[in-house]
């Protein structure tokens, strides 16, 4: 009896180290872009939402880049969905290479990309989605040349995470409207009111 039940007790141990094991992958899947193996869109709204109240409690800067390929869709129409997803893939390469360990990475929908910078002011911001810029209009792909555009703010204390986000993708949206592979700041002075 005492060895059926100490095998008994070795099954269930196997069983539990399994199910660890599964829980681990399970969670990992839930957080992962399974494309890009960035962050996805579920993990980047939560670590938005605790990055925001870390950048109120210890008073330090937080900045959000946006960017949203180029022309996109074009080249997918051109040469074909599965070519776009490499391409996909290549930009999340150059965006986790270029990242700090603390930033987030993420993609945020179909060919837009979010990074999140904690204690990083908006020069620094800018500086970093320059660097970015330039890595993506340098990426060698066999089909064709392509750019980003980017948009960027910074957090300002007690505004809410939404309006983080509201600032960059509408920056992002600016850089569209002005042409393109380039980098506009939410409420530069250089903003069209216009618009
Ligand atoms: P813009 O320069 O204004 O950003 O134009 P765009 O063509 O990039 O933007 P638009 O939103 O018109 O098109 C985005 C395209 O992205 C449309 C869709 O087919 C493609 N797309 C979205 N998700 C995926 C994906 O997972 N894989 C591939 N291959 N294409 C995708
Ligand atoms: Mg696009
Ligand atoms: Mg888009």
């Amino acid at each position: 009896l005492y060895e059926q039940l100490q095998q008994a007790n070795q099954e269930l141990e196997t069983a539990n180290q399994e199910l660890l094991a599964m829980n681990t992958l399970l969670s990992q899947a839930a957080i992962t872009d399974s494309l890009t193996g960035l962050r996805n869109h579920r993990a980047f709204q939560e670590s938005l939402l605790s990055l925001v109240q870390i950048a109120e409690r210890y008073q330090q800067p937080l900045s959000l880049i946006m960017l949203d390929i180029d022309h996109f869709k074009q080249f997918n129409d051109r040469f074909g969905h599965p070519a776009g997803d490499e391409l996909l893939r290549q930009v999340a390469t150059v965006l986790r290479q270029s990242a700090r360990a603390s930033d987030v990475v993420a993609r945020y929908g179909g060919e837009e990309f979010a990074i999140l910078l904690p204690n990083t002011d908006l020069n620094e911001a800018v500086q970093v989605a320059e660097r970015l810029r330039q890595q993506i209009a340098a990426i060698q792909n066999p089909h064709a040349h392509i750019t980003a555009s980017f948009g960027i703010a910074t957090h300002r204390k007690r505004s809410a995470p939404a309006t983080l986000l509201y600032e960059a993708d509408s920056a992002l949206y600016e850089a569209k409207r002005r042409g393109r592979n380039r980098i506009c700041i939410y409420g530069a002075d250089a903003y069209d009111a216009a618009s």
